[in-house]
């Protein structure tokens, strides 16, 4: 099933994304959570690509085995920067024969320190170009494409990401899935901001939920999110506490998610980091509210 059809629905969903594994040793666990992820029954699952290579295999065999063994719908996360067009087409090919019909294409992120001018041979410089080869394939994929709602750390100004995310969704993406954000005003902002520039495709907010305090900081390095006050004070007082950090984080993203529904959101993609327990959990706070 493609993506953008489940968009067209009105009816309030979640999706969950999770990551494959990086080496053979923890594949079964992987394989596990990820599992116990689709028996939720979200309405799809985004599978994530590391930025090397080194999980393309694992990313293809997580979403195919959770379409086929559950039945949920699978997005296939890929990257091009640093590899080569031999390499993304015969990715590609893998994804077709694997029967996936999502694909999010992504640039990935340049390794640190790396100036322009060392990465001006690489075959591929943004995701645009994965875009336009994704689309000029025979598969008939339903490409997504990443946005975010503070601005790319990379672009000197909203106006300019903007600018480049339109050339992105021209090129083919059905759908946009946005960078983690802990401030729903910054993505209603981003909302009013894109579409005033044109940019009409669906855009899927992702919600991560913070659970544990030393997630924090990497998240917000990664990232470079504003943290609200409200979510300082809970990691300040509860950040030490794994169990109340648990309970917290996952009332602040319920809280967003809520607020996001009620706010004509239809769809929310959780970043789940391939935790059942807390994908059950927000997924249950919402039982009613999801229908
Ligand atoms: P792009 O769309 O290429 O944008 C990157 C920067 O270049 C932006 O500043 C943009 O404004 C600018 N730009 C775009 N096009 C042009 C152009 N034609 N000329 C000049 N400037 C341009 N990383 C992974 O490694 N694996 C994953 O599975 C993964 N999943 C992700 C999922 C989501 C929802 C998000 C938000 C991010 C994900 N990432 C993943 C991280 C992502 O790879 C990085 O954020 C990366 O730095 C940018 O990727 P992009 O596809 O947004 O790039």
């Amino acid at each position: 099933m493609k993506i953008i059809d489940l968009l067209h629905d009105d009816k309030l969903s979640l999706s969950f994304e999770v990551f494959p594994p990086k080496t053979e040793s923890n594949y079964d666990s992987v394989k596990h959570a990820t599992e116990e992820i689709a028996k939720l029954h979200p309405s799809f699952m985004s599978v994530t690509y590391g930025a090397g290579g080194g999980t393309s295999k694992y990313t293809l065999d997580i979403a195919k085995n959770i379409k086929e063994r559950y039945g949920v719908p699978s997005l296939a996360h890929l990257t091009c920067v640093s590899s080569t067009r031999e390499t993304v087409h015969e990715r590609i090919r893998d994804i077709q024969s694997a029967g996936i019909r999502n694909v999010m294409a992504l640039r990935g992120d340049i390794p640190a320190g790396m100036e322009n001018e060392d990465r001006s041979h690489w075959d591929y410089q943004h995701a645009v170009e994965l875009v336009r080869e994704l689309k000029e394939s025979d598969a008939d994929f339903c490409i997504g494409g990443a946005c975010y709602p503070e601005i790319h750390p990379e672009s000197t100004n909203q106006k300019e990401d903007i600018f480049y995310l339109k050339e992105k969704v021209e090129a083919g993406c059905s759908f946009l899935t946005t960078q983690m954000f802990f401030d729903n005003n910054l993505l209603y902002n981003f909302l009013y901001k894109i579409r005033e520039a044109g940019i009409t495709v669906p855009i899927i907010p992702g919600i991560m939920p913070i659970t544990n305090g030393n997630q924090v900081d990497r998240a917000v390095k990664l990232s470079g999110s504003f943290m609200p006050q409200r979510f300082k004070s809970l990691v300040d007082k509860f950040g030490t506490t794994p169990a109340a950090m648990k309970q917290a984080g996952i009332a602040y993203a319920t809280d967003q998610i809520i607020d996001l529904f009620a706010n004509g959101i239809t769809h929310v993609h959780v970043y789940s980091m391939n935790k059942p327990d807390v994908a059950a959990a927000i997924q249950r706070n919402l039982s009613d509210i999801l229908g």
